[in-house]
């Protein structure tokens, strides 16, 4: 079994069926424009701070602040409760780690808009059953059932789902 990346943990709240996509290497990403603009994003927007660590294959944290203060950049808050668990699972992972940080930060930079993200017990219990159940999906032959939904159109994968 792979390890279960942050982003991973971000498809599983936007769509199951984009995270078996995914998993399966199924990658179209690189085919649409917003995720180009995402990078772009990524590259001009807080030059001056430690940006894109990886920990483990599975932690790509966008910048990380004296060791207290996570950040994950984003470009909007359509799917803001996958980003909120993205980052919640960073802190679970670090914690895990015995590093035990502050807080995690989600960046708009395009809307100039910031939202702290903490991690409660209750959060642990969740991300652990979150966990189970990628892994199942994961293990899976075939893509869960696709269900339409609002994201759909913008998705990379809608020519797979749609036509
Ligand atoms: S098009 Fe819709 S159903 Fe298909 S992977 Fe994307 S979000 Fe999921």
């Amino acid at each position: 079994m792979k390890k279960i990346t942050g982003m991973m943990i971000y498809y599983y709240f936007v769509c199951h069926r984009k995270l078996w996509f995914f998993n399966n290497d199924l990658t179209m990403e690189h085919n649409s424009e917003l995720v180009s603009i995402g990078k772009l994003i990524d590259e001009t927007s807080y030059s001056r701070e430690k940006k894109n660590i990886l920990i483990e294959e599975n932690i790509n944290i966008d910048f990380i602040k004296d060791w207290k203060v996570i950040h994950e950049v984003k470009k909007s808050r359509k799917i803001e409760k996958a980003s909120e668990w993205q980052l919640k699972y960073y802190l679970f992972l670090l914690k895990e780690k015995g590093i035990e940080i502050e807080k995690g930060i989600l960046d708009y930079p395009l809307l100039r808009k910031r939202e702290e993200v903490f991690l409660s017990d209750e959060d642990i219990n969740k991300l652990k059953e979150v966990i189970k159940s990628i892994e199942e999906i994961l293990g899976e032959k075939r893509p869960p059932q696709m269900t339409k939904k609002q994201i759909c159109n913008k998705c990379a994968y809608y020519e797979l789902c749609h036509i």
